[in-house]
């Protein structure tokens, strides 16, 4: 038995009574012919995936779904604390929601997510933002419909937060919003604690669902027409250790792709540390998982790998990509990069130059190191000025530009499978993306999104191609 076994719970039959009760208060509450709500996601695909569950329950307490605040009975932003930008964003946006609620004052505004599992930014919500009525922090999920009941009734503000009962509730309804792309959740929390990463502390500790309930959701998704499903958690490779009987995440990933049907499987995020052989074969040998692997390395240095607390060096690191390229076709690759961490030097930064040079990635995420109150970088001396991590970034920036338009025209000439999944307004052109995430552009009708199509590639822009349907 593993330790640390993580319980899951369902639903209760309670918080279903209390959507019933919400939709009946809305009946009476609404300003339009339904009761509409504005839900708006910042941050990671996690979040996504959190609000569509909220969605899903609003769904069942009788509500709509408005793009416009104003239109709305109950407006929701679900936030992100991992940088100091996405929580100013979201404090700049909550504010500019007080003049809707002095409008129409009663709308119920309300504010969840990982910024609202910190003691300090609940305390500046409560006091600075008076016309919020009700905030939750990620652990609430499951007695949301309570929440909002309470604050519905009561006509008081509602403040919930560091209720982490270290479960997992199944059987919460879940509204996606895309009908041929989903996200499905398969483990919550992180146990790493990098040192510069918030995460940990405002999404628990790891804990992994049971794989059938996985399993059973991936095979319900492909029934119902999804075409290109993402499997998500922090550090995907260490799904299954908290489950009673342990499952690896590859054993979970090669059942999955063992369901017939004609759709592409996805994850996020792998961590190095754990990414092993058996992943990487099992992604060689699937007939549905993309060939393309996100696997952050964040710095190329040693010395900041050790202080970030990655427990991989830049040789593991480069191991796994070898072995990667070596047993998967073409495969594409991707990484989160932090520039300027805390006592980073301009010869460590090289460092990151040289990986990204050697590895060839089709494209990077970019970050400049944010200090997050509570981490232990925040403590870390930092004697780089913006200006110099900003001219870093930039040069970083430089590089990868190169690499990714050299890795995009090399692909001129080939013909891809891909999956249209937009119209471009301006230009009627359509939006595609090929099996390694790149997105192509073609022309075509606007019918065929939501299906595959094999697209010869016609010329490269960037990390752009332009392509052709064949
Ligand atoms: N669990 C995932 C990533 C979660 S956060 C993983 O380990 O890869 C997504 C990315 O945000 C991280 O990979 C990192 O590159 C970036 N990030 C996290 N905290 C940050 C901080 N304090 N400053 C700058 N970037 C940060
Ligand atoms: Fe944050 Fe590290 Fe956990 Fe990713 S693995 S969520 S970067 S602590």
């Amino acid at each position: 038995m593993a330790v640390n076994t993580v319980k899951s719970d369902k639903l209760s039959e309670k918080q279903i009574e209390y959507m019933k009760l919400i939709s009946e208060i809305m009946e009476i509450r609404k300003r339009g012919e339904k009761p509409l709500a504005f839900v708006r996601t910042y941050g990671c695909q996690q979040n996504v995936a959190d609000s569509e569950k909220i969605k899903g329950m609003l769904s069942k307490s009788g509500f709509d779904f408005t793009e416009e605040p104003e239109n709305a009975d109950f407006i929701l932003f679900n936030t992100c604390a991992v940088r100091e930008h996405a929580e100013d964003r979201v404090f700049g946006n909550v504010g500019a929601l007080k003049n809707i609620k002095r409008r129409h004052p009663q709308i119920l505004i309300a504010l969840c997510g990982c910024m609202m599992e910190q003691e300090h930014v609940a305390n500046r919500i409560y006091k600075s933002f008076p016309f919020v009525g009700l905030v939750f922090g990620t652990h609430s999920l499951h007695h949301f419909p309570e929440l909002m009941y309470s604050s519905l009734v009561n006509g008081k503000r509602v403040f919930e937060r560091g209720n982490d009962d270290k479960k997992i509730y199944e059987g919460i309804p879940t509204h996606r919003d895309g009908n041929f792309k989903g996200w499905l959740p398969i483990m919550y929390g992180c146990n790493n604690f990098c040192t510069y990463c918030v995460v940990p502390y405002v999404r628990g500790r790891e804990r992994s669902r049971e794989k059938d309930v996985i399993v059973s959701e991936a095979r319900d998704m492909i029934l119902s027409g999804y075409k290109d499903i993402t499997l998500l958690g922090q550090n995907v490779n260490s799904y299954g250790k908290t489950l009673e009987n342990p499952v690896s995440f590859a054993q979970l990933i090669s059942e999955i792709d063992s369901i017939d049907g004609d759709y592409w499987l996805r994850f996020m995020t792998s961590h190095p540390k754990d990414c092993s052989k058996e992943l990487i074969d099992a992604i060689a040998q699937s007939k549905h998982i993309s060939k393309h692997l996100h696997l952050p390395f964040q710095s190329g240095s040693d010395r900041i790998l050790k202080a970030m607390n990655r427990h991989y060096d830049r040789k593991k690191y480069l191991d796994i990509i070898s072995y990667a390229k070596e047993k998967i076709e073409n495969v594409s690759l991707t990484s989160d990069i932090i520039v300027g961490f805390p006592g980073e030097t301009y010869e460590d930064f090289k460092e990151t130059l040289s990986l990204i040079r050697e590895v060839e990635f089709t494209s990077l995420f970019t970050f400049i190191f944010s200090p997050r109150a509570g981490t232990p970088a925040e403590k870390m001396d930092d004697p780089i000025s913006a200006e110099e991590k900003s001219k870093w970034f930039q040069e970083l920036l430089d590089v990868q530009e190169e690499i990714a338009a050299k890795r995009c025209s090399s692909m001129v000439g080939k013909t891809e499978k891909v999956l249209i999944e937009s119209v471009k307004e301006k230009t009627g052109e359509l939006n595609a993306r090929t099996s390694g995430n790149i997105i192509v552009e073609l022309n075509g009708d606007k019918d065929l999104i939501g299906t595959f199509q094999n697209a010869k590639i016609t010329s490269a822009r960037n990390w752009i191609l332009k392509g052709e349907l064949v």
